[in-house]
């Protein structure tokens, strides 16, 4: 049902639904139902044994999720999507859904924080290694990887470097050797297309420009449908051999008259079966709101932030402005083979002033929201060395890309004038 529609600005509108089938609405309804009644005994039994697909429970699948589902897979180019209740829950049903005690994947240095913390701490507690390695060597990826390598993982516009990944390249030296990259698309939405640069699986945290209004908290996965997981049997046991958990099913084989969702399928029937990380109906029904306009939203954040990078870079109390569109070199032919249509709505400044003119500058804003979150529609303001990496030492700070005067903006949809205004009064307080 996701259409013959091509442009983003149609799929939104569009895939995944045209009317109610029980009342005709043409706005997704919020199914707000934990079951649904089965036909018969013998309806209720092909449905579980995935002879039949349909709805069972709300925990692994619903009909207002499913047309969020439907969009972001038609929009990002993929076969199927599985939405979950964050960002972080994507993230890592991504990744177990492949990966298993004694297993390891390599990821990029460049990581949102949280990120950081699941790959280095918490899977480590489950025996999966994440191996770190810097994204400015592709060929590093091969190099860290193993037999019991199952993934490779980046962010396509990692902040506060803000360097974008090279897709492509690293991608491709996976599919050599059967190993699928896993990206985080969060930051550039519909600018980045990583499934058509060879990516295996796209994830998302849609709390930010998807929902893009700061309501809900949500997470995705897309399956490209393009890696061959029955080409490479000892890297993915989990997809090729008799799962336990579901009377012995062989993934690729049982989907094999669904198409190639192998991947996605066993994540929705096995992790949110087990795991139970579901998004509600009504933060389904928020996140399709938002997307609805995300083209229309995109193109205002890419054109406010590049307003507000050149008025920065002009600025005489600001030493270095971080945005792909001051970038030189490969970092800048990256950033254009990468972003089509803007670099993004995420920048960094650094301040001549160090942390007390950060502290101060953050202080002296009154437009822009001094909060951890970005992509919303308002203007987001956060001064990462006295707050989300004040608990690093300021080595460790350098390293990521966090020096004591930098500030992070997340520009919003205002009218760039106040933004301007705002940024110009608290930059002659300090
Ligand atoms: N990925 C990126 C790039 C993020 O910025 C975030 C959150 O800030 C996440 C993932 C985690 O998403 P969530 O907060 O929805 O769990």
């Amino acid at each position: 049902m996701s259409g013959p529609w091509k442009n983003p600005e149609t799929i939104v509108l569009h895939a995944g639904h045209r009317r109610d089938s029980a009342t005709n609405a043409v706005a997704v309804p919020i199914y707000q139902t934990t079951s649904y009644l089965f036909d018969s005994a013998e309806h209720a039994s092909k449905l579980f044994a995935l002879q039949e697909l349909g709805n069972i429970y709300t925990r692994i699948m619903n009909p207002t999720t499913a047309v969020l589902e439907e969009r972001m897979a038609a929009l990002e180019g993929g076969v199927a999507a599985l939405a979950v209740s964050s960002g972080q829950a994507a993230e890592f049903a991504a990744i177990q859904n492949i990966t298993h005690a004694g297993d390891n994947i390599v990821s990029s240095t460049d990581l949102y924080g949280g990120t950081w913390n699941l790959f280095a701490n918490t899977f480590k507690t489950l025996g999966i290694e994440v191996r770190f390695v810097d994204p400015a060597d592709p060929e590093a990826f091969v190099r860290a990887s193993d037999a019991r390598t199952r993934a490779w993982y980046a962010e396509t516009l990692p902040n506060p470097k803000l360097q974008v990944f090279p897709l492509a390249e690293v991608a491709a030296l996976g599919r050599k050797i059967g190993i699928p990259l896993i990206v985080d698309n969060t930051a550039a939405p519909l600018l980045a297309r990583p499934l058509a640069h060879g990516a295996a699986i796209v994830v998302y945290s849609t709390t930010k420009y998807i929902g893009g209004h700061g309501t809900s908290i949500g997470g995705m996965i897309i399956d490209g449908g393009t890696f061959d997981w029955a080409a490479w049997p000892d890297r993915f046991p989990m997809l090729n051999q008799p799962d336990p958990s579901y009377h012995g099913a062989v993934w690729v084989e049982a989907v094999k008259p669904l198409g190639p969702i192998a991947y996605i399928l066993k994540a929705r029937v096995t992790l949110l079966r087990d795991v139970g990380m579901a998004l509600s109906p009504f933060n389904a029904f928020q996140l399709i709101q938002g997307l609805e306009t995300l083209p229309l939203r995109i193109r205002a954040h890419c054109a406010n932030t590049q307003a507000v990078v050149d008025y920065l870079v002009k600025h005489p109390k600001i030493t270095k402005v971080i945005h792909p569109s001051q970038q030189t070199g490969e970092y800048r032919r990256r950033a254009d083979a990468y972003l089509k249509g803007g670099y993004g709505g995420l920048l960094g400044f650094e301040l001549a002033g160090g942390v007390d003119a950060g502290k101060g500058f953050i202080n002296a804003l009154e437009l822009f929201y001094h909060v951890a979150n970005i992509g919303d529609a308002r203007s987001l303001a956060i001064h990462p060395a006295s707050t989300t990496h004040s608990q690093l030492t300021v080595g460790d700070q350098l390293k990521t890309g966090v020096t004591p005067g930098y500030v992070r903006l997340s520009v919003g949809l205002e009218h760039i004038d106040d933004i301007l205004a705002d940024l110009e009064q608290a930059l002659a307080k300090i």
